[in-house]
């Protein structure tokens, strides 16, 4: 292997140590703690692992984390109703509603009454508009910030690169490329339906995948010279849970010159820009309530 890891898991640490000093730096001031309310509809099995992860990460940071577990059955309106009680809620700075949702629920309904200033994971309508405008101001989808945060901390800057984005998904492509793009990069949107990939890809500097499909960006979508993030994650093997991401590690790894591995790569930076944007809406709200206990 002769590329350069880019290891989410270690940067994930070196970040959180600074989070965490913050939060304790707010504590001692006598402000409440930051608080991240976590919606969970049904039980679906990998939300449960996706759940247990934020809160145990979160608790180490010095956060509360609510896990709010509806029954599968329930009414959409019962569940608006949950997420504006957590709206009004003062000691609640952050809500994720977890996907999947059960089908009878419409997950984008769902997002729209989520508070902007507490729509951490960054989907509704503000927070996607102030991105597609490029406010500066709105909250980033996790794994967008990620991904920067992840390329920015190896020292390598997007702008004036080219980006072959591969998946245009509301939550991962799409905020993506328009970030990148924000950020001076060049971004060429690839998806199902792009003719001849492979073109797009070897004529990128930096090569993003998020598919969800294990291989499927083999020697031939690659370079020297280049820089892969793999996003992807599919879980292998279910008993062990071993997880693989889109990228052909062990080719790929051989010709290019950076790469984020699967797992501890981007799934790691995720998580932490969740909570790096839970701290900047608690933010936010200290400045505006100024919320001491
Ligand atoms: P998604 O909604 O299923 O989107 C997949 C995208 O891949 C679609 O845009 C699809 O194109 C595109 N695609 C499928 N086949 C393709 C092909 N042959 N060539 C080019 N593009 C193709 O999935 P997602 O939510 O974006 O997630 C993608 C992957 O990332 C999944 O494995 C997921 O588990 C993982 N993920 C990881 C993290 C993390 O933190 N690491 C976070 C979120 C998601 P069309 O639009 O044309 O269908």
């Amino acid at each position: 292997m002769s590329a350069f890891i880019l290891d989410g898991k270690k940067v994930r640490n070196e970040i959180s140590k600074s989070l965490h000093d913050e939060i304790l730096s707010f504590v001692k001031k006598g402000f409440v703690r930051p608080c991240l309310a976590i919606v969970q509809i049904g039980n679906n099995k990998e939300s449960e692992t996706y759940i247990s992860n934020k809160k145990t990460f979160g608790e180490k940071l010095g956060v509360t984390v609510l896990h709010i577990h509806l029954p599968e059955n329930i009414d959409e309106n019962e569940v608006v109703k949950e997420v504006k009680n957590l709206n009004t809620d003062q000691g609640v700075h952050g809500i994720i509603v977890q996907f999947p949702v059960p089908k009878h629920i419409r997950k984008d309904v769902v997002i729209e009454y989520i508070n902007h200033y507490k729509d951490v994971d960054g989907l509704g309508s503000k927070n996607v508009k102030g991105l597609w405008v490029d406010s500066g101001k709105s909250i980033i989808p996790a794994t967008a910030r990620g991904i920067l945060t992840l390329l920015n901390h190896y020292g390598i800057s997007v702008k004036g690169k080219r980006v072959a984005m591969i998946g245009r998904s509301a939550l991962v492509g799409k905020p993506t490329a328009l970030l990148l793009s924000n950020h001076g990069a060049t971004v060429t949107l690839c998806h199902s339906g792009t003719v001849d990939l492979e073109t797009v890809t070897l004529e990128a500097d930096i090569l993003i995948s998020a598919v969800g499909r294990p291989r499927f960006i083999s020697k031939y979508h690659v370079r020297p010279k280049q820089i892969v993030v793999d996003v992807g994650i599919t879980v292998e093997d279910i008993n062990t849970r071993r997880c693989v991401g889109d990228v052909d590690f062990g080719e790929v790894s051989e010709i290019v010159d950076y790469i984020s591995p699967v797992p501890g790569g981007v799934g790691p930076m995720t998580v932490l820009s969740i909570f790096q944007n839970l701290m900047d809406s608690y933010k936010i709200h200290i400045a505006d309530h100024g919320s001491s206990q």
